[in-house]
């Protein structure tokens, strides 16, 4: 296939949704069409454990298809798809937001009884800063659910976006038939039980087509008629361009445990969402099909194989074509890398990469050379910019429950901060690390991972640290501060000088006495 046809066909996209709205019952359901059926059982597991405390314990449990779970390449009727999961969890939005950064779409799921909640309302917003097309699935129609009029009026209201319906409900709950696909004129009954099989539709001839008496009982066939005479009039049609520039959102509605309405929906990512879009670097735009390889790494995750101590950085193929061997040069270190080793996540299995493309994610095992945000080309020194950094809001310590193994856990505490899990100061005083977070979870989850992956049982204790700010400006004038406020500096995991403040007071203190140095909340990434 040629080069720019292999870009055009890629569809790399993301599901948001608020836990419990059926993420991971749709992406199971997705994975059947890309013929991926074992993995979906597997996927499934997780999902019905999913009572575990995050996301990422989940991931961390079932180390096996953890790489499976991060990202999902599927081929489906021409298209290559490439599904990136999201953690749900709220304190883990720090992963989420890097993860949105690397796709081009993303498919919002929503229960039908419940509408908009909190989380989507937050990675909603995330995608409108990107201007992302989002298609909108409403979810659990096989049960009692709101009014679809109702429902698509709150997306319109409370996301302030133009609404199509791209297919309609027949009923709901015990009483729900299947749906009206207003896009291509079908008529795709519901069968409910049938969540592994993949059903097929019944072409009509619009709603007056006299197959649908045959098949529909009157009272549901009038009232879908009348609906979607409502709907007609009440509704933007769907105008593809307003997608693209996310102003408009199309809507399905089906049931992912029933596999009911997800082949529409995946029909119409193919179909109408974007195939990879240009990158935004510091210098210059980059088109998908310019000839030189270019990306950037947009999360690292640390130890997936037990058997490899490796990190894996996973990088969003922004242009060009990867081959395996492809000297890449590193950015920001200047040096140049082989990368031999670079693997592919297919929904059934890793394979190493011969050739990627442009929309693609790989992942790229390294011993921490590879950091949150870095860019790698084929020699051009761009840099992209766009991978969100948080300020880390609160600080606890952290201390080895073994003081002989302190030095491990400084190494450990370095390797999660690398990956983005944290942020990890080392005071210039004392033995204790301090770590920072944006969510408090955050730090069950690293005792968790600290104990399992390091084998060292660590405690964290409160600190009366308010904030962890970056301290830049000229060298001389820095280390001028450092020297006047021993007690209250660190260093991050990569050296770079940090000013733990315990109050307010003395951090503005701080910046009074120093107006020309900077006092940064979050460290930029490039
Ligand atoms: P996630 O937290 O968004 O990943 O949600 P899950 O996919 O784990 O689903 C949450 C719960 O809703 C699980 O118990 C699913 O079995 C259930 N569920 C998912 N889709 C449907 C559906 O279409 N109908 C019904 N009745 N339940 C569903």
């Amino acid at each position: 296939m040629a080069f720019d046809q292999e870009i055009e066909r890629r569809r790399t996209f993301a599901i948001i949704s608020h836990p419990d709205a059926g993420k991971t019952t749709l992406t199971e359901k997705l994975l059947l069409f890309g013929g991926a059926i074992q993995l979906a059982g597997e996927v499934k597991a997780r999902g019905d454990r999913r009572r575990a405390r995050s996301d990422w314990m989940k991931v961390e449990q079932e180390r096996g298809i953890s790489v499976a779970s991060s990202v999902m390449t599927f081929d489906y009727e021409g298209h290559t798809f490439n599904l990136l999961d999201t953690p749900g969890h709220e304190d883990f939005s720090e992963d989420t937001y890097r993860t949105l950064s690397a796709v081009d779409s993303a498919v919002m799921v929503l229960d039908a009884a419940k509408g908009i909640e909190t989380q989507t309302r937050k990675l909603f917003e995330v995608c409108r800063l990107r201007d992302m097309p989002i298609a909108t699935f409403i979810n659990k129609m096989d049960r009692e659910a709101r009014d679809p009029f109702d429902l698509i009026d709150e997306v319109e209201q409370k996301l302030a976006l133009d609404v199509t319906p791209a297919s309609w409900p027949i009923g709901m709950g015990r009483d729900f038939l299947g749906c009206y696909d207003l896009l291509n004129d079908q008529l795709v009954l519901f069968d409910r039980g049938k969540g592994d099989v993949l059903t097929e539709s019944i072409q009509c001839s619009g709603l007056d087509d006299p197959k649908l008496e045959e098949l529909l009982p009157d009272h549901a066939l009038e009232k879908l008629k009348t609906d979607i005479e409502m709907v007609r009039a009440l509704c933007k049609p769907f105008d593809i361009e307003a997608y693209l520039e996310g102003h408009l959102t199309p809507v399905f509605f089906g049931s992912a445990i029933n596999n009911f309405g997800v082949r529409e929906l995946l029909a119409a990512i193919g179909k109408n969402a974007p195939s990879p879009r240009p990158g935004k670097a510091l210098e210059r735009s980059v088109t998908p099909t310019e000839d030189a390889m270019s990306g950037f790494v947009f999360k690292i995750q640390a130890n997936m194989d037990p058997k490899h101590r490796d990190r894996i950085a996973f990088l969003r193929i922004v242009s060009g074509r990867f081959r395996k061997g492809i000297k890449a040069k590193h950015v920001r270190s200047g040096k140049i890398m082989a990368i031999h080793n670079a693997q592919l996540f297919l929904a059934q299995d890793r394979e190493v990469a011969e050739e990627a493309f442009a929309g693609d994610i790989i992942g790229i095992p390294n011993h921490g050379n590879l950091r949150i945000g870095d860019t790698l080309t084929e020699g051009e020194l761009i840099r992209y910019t766009g991978v969100p950094s948080f300020a880390p809001e609160i600080l606890q310590k952290v201390r080895s429950e073994d003081p002989m193994k302190a030095k491990h856990l400084g190494r450990a505490l370095e390797q999660l901060a690398e990956e983005g899990a944290a942020r990890v100061f080392k005071p210039n005083l004392g033995s204790d690390w301090v770590v920072g977070v944006v969510g408090p979870l955050q730090f069950d989850v690293l005792a968790d991972r600290i104990r399992t992956e390091y084998q060292l049982p660590v405690k964290f204790e409160a600190t009366t640290l308010m904030t962890a700010e970056w301290v830049d400006g000229d060298p001389r004038e820095v280390k001028k501060f450092v020297d006047a406020n021993r007690a209250s500096m660190a260093v991050d995991h990569a050296g770079a000088p940090v000013y733990l403040a315990r109050n307010n007071w003395h951090l503005d203190k701080a910046k009074e006495d120093y107006p020309t140095l900077r006092f940064l909340k979050t460290k930029e990434e490039v």
